[in-house]
């Protein structure tokens, strides 16, 4: 059996995390190395490790973390709009292999990212 990833540690509440955002099919907590005022990870429960696994039938999971970053932000009240990051691989960073989102607020973010 494979390694549980962190973030699947933190779906199981094997380790701790500030959630934000929990229903049936996905999770939203505070990143523990914010990057920006409001800094959270929107995952789906379901373990699927990049957005390159992402297949047909995650198509309503995946939609479904969109329409929670949307609550999330009036709920937090990010009239300024807020950033969604998603790494995919080891070019683009990714270290937790879960797909996840960041969702970045409370501050002006620059472009083209690093
Ligand atoms: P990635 O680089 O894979 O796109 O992003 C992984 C993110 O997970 C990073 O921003 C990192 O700070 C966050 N992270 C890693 N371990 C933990 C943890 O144990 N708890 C929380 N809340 N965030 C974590």
């Amino acid at each position: 059996m494979t390694q549980k990833t962190i973030f699947k540690k933190i779906i199981d509440r094997e380790i701790p995390a500030e959630i934000e955002y929990e229903d049936e099919l996905c999770l939203a907590f505070k990143d523990i190395h914010p990057q920006a005022p409001v800094h959270l990870v929107v995952i789906p429960k379901k373990e699927i490790p990049m957005v390159d696994d992402i297949t047909e039938e995650d198509e309503a999971t995946i939609g479904h973390l969109f329409v929670v970053m949307r609550t999330i932000a009036r709920q937090l009240g990010l009239t300024g709009g807020y950033r969604v990051v998603v790494n995919n691989g080891p070019d683009a960073g990714q270290e937790v292999m879960h797909v996840h989102y960041h969702m970045l607020a409370g501050r002006k973010f620059g472009w083209p990212p690093g």
